[in-house]
């Protein structure tokens, strides 16, 4: 290095940077020159100034562009494979769809198929092979009169997107349905080339929503419509009716004491013998009628197109009749019977409600009068219930607004003469009605419970009355009361009775229950002990209207009674029926065999009472004694010491 000047090295250098400068110079004026940009160059006297400013300004402008150069080539080069990228998305998208994607050529003739993607084979069983140049109609199979192709034809026309559900048929012939999306596509001209067709599968969800809908509107037990569903057909049935002028039948059907079949049977036989009945009736319809199951044992039949009274009728034995053969239920045979009312559309009623409320009614009074029939409703059904809600209305308000009071009616004696007892019976005043007979509310209390409390107000008041004869000096005498058996089933009901005496202060012995044989019969074995605690308590209990139920004379002879009534049905005519006086007769002799006291109940007549003198009776009530009479009206009847004529 010792051999080189230091002038010598900085005239090297101001050479080399010259002659670069000189070129980045070029550079920049060619730059310059093909970016276009007017310029001008003023040359300095010091060119070294001049130089470096051109070279500094050389340099930048080759960068500047070198940068521009690249970033422009990049940019480019990005967007082409960005596109790239994008389109072999979209393609990979189309082929891993789930849906089935299919493309037709409009501008071919017949809309041909260009493109199905995998799903498309997944879902019709069509590789891409086999539906390529097809029209997408092979997928309609022969099933072309769905209205929902008329849709599609239409917005194939007119070049508009569709949304459908088909029925379409795969490659092996099984139907789905397909939930199809038509889209067209057009070219920049706005002419349209394509049709896009995005195909789902949408069968299970289909069946599912089916199978919704038919538990929504049948019964699960039976598979028979519900009550839902019934209301639609009996709505049809009579928009049926009213254009072809015939009518309609709306049948209640209940089943006679299923419930004590379905308690022997158990439950799970039970329901086989709904499904066996319900299969019964079902194949016993036309197609155009309905059997509802309208749950526990009743059905609903809708009979539409009925010609007449008469035919209804006629059809009506004929489903009673379908019980006469028995029920083959899990290998055994069972019987069991049907008791149906109808009711008739136009003239019974107009809406579906009311026909089943009137033929529900109209069974009823099939069951009482004796089930295992048919029954057409008829107005007075109605208003019988009509007279009776009103009644019951009045019923409950009967007790708070001291409405009832009790008769007494005398017993007497036949040996002695003397009258040792009297019957107390319930009289009802209303201001409206005037005087109601017990033999019309107190069913009504026993059905609507209000014979509970109704009960009590009697026991009570009766026990008082005896005490308080007993009190004035009378002879004294026991009090009868009648019990219903839905007091007796009460739980406290034992209780009650001790109370009631000890509030009343009556001798537990002046007070006798009356119970009827369907009381005493009803879980006779419970009753037994039920009667025994009262008969422990002192007070006494007699059978009343015997020989109208079914007692069971091995039960009596267990019960703790101590006196038969013999009804009055049977000593009504004594003198006169054979039959009456033999079952009298035997009433006595049985009630003796057991120790039992015998009491005559509505004796009328001097004839009847010399029957049942010869006959060795024990007691009589009646109006030959004396009318179930006011309170004081007996205490005087008791004051006079009246006794039986001889
Ligand atoms: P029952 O207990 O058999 O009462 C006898 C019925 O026969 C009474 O009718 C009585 O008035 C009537 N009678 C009595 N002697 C004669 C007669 O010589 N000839 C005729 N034809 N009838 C006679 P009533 O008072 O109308 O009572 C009817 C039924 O109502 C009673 O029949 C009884 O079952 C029920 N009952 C009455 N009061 C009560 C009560 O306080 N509680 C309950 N649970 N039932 C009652
Ligand atoms: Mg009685
Ligand atoms: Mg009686």
């Amino acid at each position: 290095m010792g051999s080189y000047s230091k002038a010598s090295v900085a005239s090297a250098k101001t050479a080399i940077f010259r002659i670069a400068a000189f070129f980045s110079l070029l550079v920049a004026v060619w730059v310059f020159i093909q970016s276009g940009i007017p310029f001008a160059l003023a040359l300095d006297m010091k060119i070294e100034r001049a130089i470096w400013i051109q070279t500094f300004s050389g340099w930048f402008f080759v960068m500047a562009s070198g940068w521009l150069l690249y970033l422009l080539v990049h940019r480019t080069l990005t967007a082409i494979s960005s596109a790239e990228e994008d389109l072999k998305l979209r393609d990979r998208a189309i082929e891993s769809s789930v849906s089935a994607i299919c493309i037709t050529d409009n501008l071919a003739p017949d809309n041909p198929i260009v493109y199905v993607n995998p799903a498309f084979a997944r879902i019709t069983g069509y590789s891409s092979q086999e539906v390529l140049g097809r029209n997408p109609r092979l997928l309609h199979g022969a099933d072309l009169a769905q209205p929902e192709l008329i849709t599609v034809r239409a917005a194939l026309h007119d070049q508009r997107p569709c949304h459908v559900v088909l029925r379409n048929y795969r490659k092996d012939g099984s139907m789905y349905w397909n939930e199809l999306n038509i889209s067209p596509v057009r070219n920049d001209a706005g002419v349209v080339t394509h049709y896009i067709g995005v195909h789902s599968d949408i069968t299970a969800a289909k069946t599912h929503q089916d199978e919704l809908a038919r538990q929504a509107n049948h019964d699960s037990l039976t598979g028979l419509p519900n009550r839902n569903l019934l209301r639609d057909r009996i709505d049809h049935a009579c928009a049926r009716t009213r254009r072809y002028g015939d009518f309609a039948a709306v049948a209640f059907l209940d089943l006679d004491n299923f419930k004590v079949v379905n308690d022997s049977l158990g439950h799970s036989l039970g329901d086989h013998l709904l499904r066996a009945v319900a299969a019964r009736l079902e194949s016993s319809l036309r197609a155009m009628d309905t059997v509802a199951r309208m749950g526990g044992d009743e059905f609903v039949l809708v009979l539409s197109d009925q010609k007449s009274e008469q035919s209804v009728s006629g059809e009506l034995q004929r489903i009673v009749e379908l019980f006469s053969q028995p029920f083959a239920v899990d290998g055994r045979d069972v019987f069991i019977t049907a008791s149906v009312g109808v009711a008739l559309y136009p003239q019974d009623a107009r809406d579906p409600e009311s026909l089943m409320k009137s033929a529900e009614l109209a069974m009823y009074r099939a069951k009482e009068s004796g089930r295992n029939a048919y029954q057409l409703y008829t107005v007075e059904m109605q208003t019988r219930v009509t007279e009776r809600l009103a009644l019951e209305s009045r019923l409950r308000r009967a007790l708070e607004r001291g409405e009832f009071s009790l008769h007494y009616q005398p017993q007497v004696d036949l040996r002695s003469k003397r009258i040792f007892g009297c019957e107390a019976l319930m009289r009802w005043k209303q201001a409206d009605l005037g005087t109601v007979s017990p033999a019309k509310f107190i069913p009504l209390a026993e059905e609507t419970g209000l014979i509970v409390p109704i009960g009590e107000w009697v026991l009570r008041t009766a026990c008082r009355q005896c005490k308080f004869w007993q009190d004035a000096g009378l002879p004294a005498v026991t009090v009868a009361v009648n019990i219903s058996a839905r007091q007796f089933r009460e739980k406290n009901f034992l209780q009650l009775v001790a109370a009631i005496l000890a509030e009343t202060g009556l001798a537990p012995r002046r007070l006798e229950l009356e119970v009827t044989e369907s009381v005493t019969m009803h879980d006779a074995q419970n009753m037994i002990a039920d009667l025994q605690a009262f008969r422990d308590m002192g007070v006494s209990l007699s059978v009343d209207d015997f020989g109208t139920g079914y007692s069971s004379l091995s039960y009596l002879k267990r019960f703790p009674v101590d006196r038969l009534k013999i009804d009055q049905s049977f000593v009504r005519d004594l003198s006169t029926d054979a039959d009456d006086a033999a079952i009298a007769q035997a009433i006595i002799t049985l009630g003796h065999s057991m120790n039992l006291r015998v009491i005559a109940e509505g004796v009328e007549t001097p004839e009847q009472l010399a029957f049942l003198r010869r006959n060795q009776c024990d007691e009589m009530q009646g109006y030959l004694l004396g009318k179930p009479m006011p309170a004081d009206e007996f205490g005087k009847l008791l004051e006079s010491g009246r006794t039986l004529a001889p």
